[in-house]
């Protein structure tokens, strides 16, 4: 009985963990596969792609492309040259679109990974074609339509120019056509609807490719909105892509941390920096090894009398008590049973109880910020590959 609470306690069951491990993202790729097999279907005819920007959103580029391309995926969205390079590397032959677009004088980091540019601007697009004049064959890039959200993508006014010049469209090999959804996280709004029409109408003035409009709180917005490529990143890492709606994704990660010491506290006394949080009884608190340099949010510190967000020891709930500081996170163990609270035991931080989004709803940010965070000091296993 005390084996098998003791095995569930660990951040992966009974597979091994380094002993120097302090802090542990436990992924679960079964589900994330599940995940991106759900947001397929979901898409209908349409291709699911996967984006695999900022390291997979914290999860681990590599391990994540791969699991996606074992369940069917073939096209990948990057932000950067760099991330492009790692996803080819594991990756020989899928379609890998780097978001950047052309980086001036760079047009060599994506002929030399096989990346496509996301082409946003007049500029960058005379700037492919002159390459592919130069390497005497059309090079394959997409183009991004500005619909509303002014970010990246090319204007209006630029679209009509670049038109007028049918040539410099010609030149080089147009696979796809895409923009990007400035509300698709509150389905009510109606800037969706605007945006997708506005898509429908400066598409129309191009040559036909493939055409992309919807990340992943797109994707739930109906068939009008698939196109031909959905861009799912956070639904597939299990995290929430409408608000104030029950989330239908699996849960995915798993954060969880080593008790480094246990202590008593008398009533009266103050936990850690600030001395915020006033202990009102005879405590149990464990000092545990994450903290905001790892990337949990120094916002969900708490202060005496406020309700926090609780960690989890096996099933035993263990309130976060006082702030969080670089390293550490401290929490209440007074009603665990002592031999689950021993030095170098783990208290879960985040998971299926406690989700991402319901610690980054408390700190008010979202769950990408916090994912995407989490810092090289935590230890990204995965299970179920
Ligand atoms: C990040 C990003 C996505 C994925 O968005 P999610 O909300 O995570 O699904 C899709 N398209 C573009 C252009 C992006 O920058």
């Amino acid at each position: 009985m005390t084996e098998r609470t003791a095995s569930t306690q660990t951040p992966l069951g009974r597979a091994p963990i380094p002993l120097s491990a302090r802090a542990v993202l436990t992924v679960d790729l079964a589900a994330m596969r599940a995940n991106w097999a759900r947001l397929n279907e979901v898409s209908g005819r349409a291709e699911c792609a996967g984006v695999l920007k900022a390291d997979a959103y914290g999860l681990g580029l590599a391990q994540v492309a791969r699991a996606l391309t074992n369940e069917g995926c073939k096209t990948f969205f990057v932000a950067t040259i760099e991330e492009g390079r790692a996803a080819r590397e594991v990756q020989p032959g899928a379609t890998i679109y780097v978001l950047d677009g052309l980086l001036p004088g760079a047009e060599a980091h994506y002929t030399g990974f096989d990346l496509r540019p996301v082409l946003s601007s007049l500029a960058e697009v005379r700037e492919w074609a002159a390459l592919s004049r130069t390497r005497g064959r059309p090079l394959p890039a997409a183009l991004h339509i500005d619909t509303g959200m002014n970010r990246l993508g090319m204007p209006q006014s630029e679209l009509h120019r670049l038109v007028a010049e049918p040539d410099l469209l010609s030149t080089f090999d147009l696979t796809l056509v895409m923009s990007h959804l400035a509300c698709a996280d509150e389905p009510p709004n109606p800037m969706n609807r605007r945006q997708r029409d506005r898509f429908n109408a400066l598409r129309a003035l191009l040559p036909p490719a493939p055409a992309s409009l919807s990340n992943s709180g797109g994707t739930f917005l109906g068939p009008s909105y698939h196109f031909d490529v959905v861009r799912p990143g956070i639904a597939l890492y299990g995290g929430r892509a409408h608000e104030d709606k029950p989330n239908p994704m699996r849960s995915v990660v798993r954060l969880t941390a080593k008790i480094l010491q246990v202590r008593e506290v008398l009533p009266g006394e103050t936990i850690g920096y600030g001395a915020i949080f006033k202990v009102q009884r005879p405590s149990r608190i464990a000092t545990i090894a994450c903290g905001y340099a790892d990337g949990f949010l120094r916002a969900l510190s708490v202060a005496t009398g406020k309700a926090g967000p609780v960690g989890y020891i096996g099933d035993y709930p263990v309130p976060i008590v006082g702030r969080v500081s670089m390293d550490f996170i401290t929490v209440d163990v007074t009603d665990v049973p002592a031999e689950l609270t021993r030095r170098g035991g783990w208290v879960e931080v985040m998971g299926q109880r406690v989700t991402v989004d319901d610690l980054t709803d408390r700190a008010g940010t979202i769950g990408y910020e916090l994912l995407s965070r989490l810092g090289p000091r935590v230890l990204r296993v995965y299970e179920g590959a």
